[in-house]
């Protein structure tokens, strides 16, 4: 399925959550699901009780739409979670954070996790001196994560490395902001991971 290419807003009023897709207007007073905090639609204020199926649907859609990604690919982060020793739930999460976009706006390089794909494409980024433009690119303990030179000039990245202190940098990554370059430190754990979603439903979705 292709991947979706409508207003993000209405994924936040569907999930009734903010997902923060949309960067510094998620944080305004211009943000949809601040006004208007119902499903989106003729009957979105209709109350509607869902079924377990429902409710594990759901919960798989709002991880999938935090991250960005298409049901292929997230269903494969999935099957990899399963084959891992551990918590399935908790390694699955892992692995989203581990994903190159997803440490890009986590260190502040961007805005959302879309605008950080878009620069990972662009190729903006080095990974140990090395240029990557792969977003689903996973990086290990110790990577290092700096923006190329002739990149560091581009506006999209000064900005947002600007707004950063309205998220904070993530306990699992060090960020030099002056040498515009972070490190991957260690995998976080599940208590560092700020999302408050029941990543346990996922599991019981796919283990049907
Ligand atoms: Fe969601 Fe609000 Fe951001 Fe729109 S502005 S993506 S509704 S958090």
């Amino acid at each position: 399925m292709a991947r979706y290419t409508g207003p993000v807003c209405r994924l936040c009023r569907r999930e009734s959550m903010k997902l923060y897709l949309k960067g510094d207007r998620c944080f305004s007073d211009k943000c949809a699901y601040e006004r208007r905090s119902y499903a989106p639609g003729q009957h979105g204020q209709r109350r509607s009780k869902l079924s377990d199926y429902g409710i594990q649907l759901r919960e798989k859609q709002k991880i999938k739409r935090i991250y960005g990604l298409q049901e292929k690919q997230f269903k494969a982060y999935f099957k990899e979670a399963d084959r891992q020793k551990g918590v399935t739930g908790t390694n699955f999460l892992i692995l989203l954070e581990r994903r190159l976009d997803n440490t890009v706006y986590r260190l502040g390089f961007a805005n959302s996790r879309s605008q950080a794909r878009q620069l990972v494409r662009h190729g903006h980024f080095l990974v140990n001196g090395r240029k990557v433009n792969i977003p689903s690119y996973l990086l290990r303990p110790g990577d290092v994560i700096a923006v190329r030179e002739k990149s560091r000039q581009v506006g999209m990245i000064n900005e947002a490395l600007e707004a950063l202190p309205r998220r904070g940098v993530m306990p699992w990554l060090d960020l030099d902001k002056d040498k515009y370059q972070g490190v991957f430190r260690t995998l976080p754990t599940r208590e560092e991971i700020p999302l408050p979603v029941q990543e346990h439903l996922v599991v019981e979705f796919y283990s049907k």
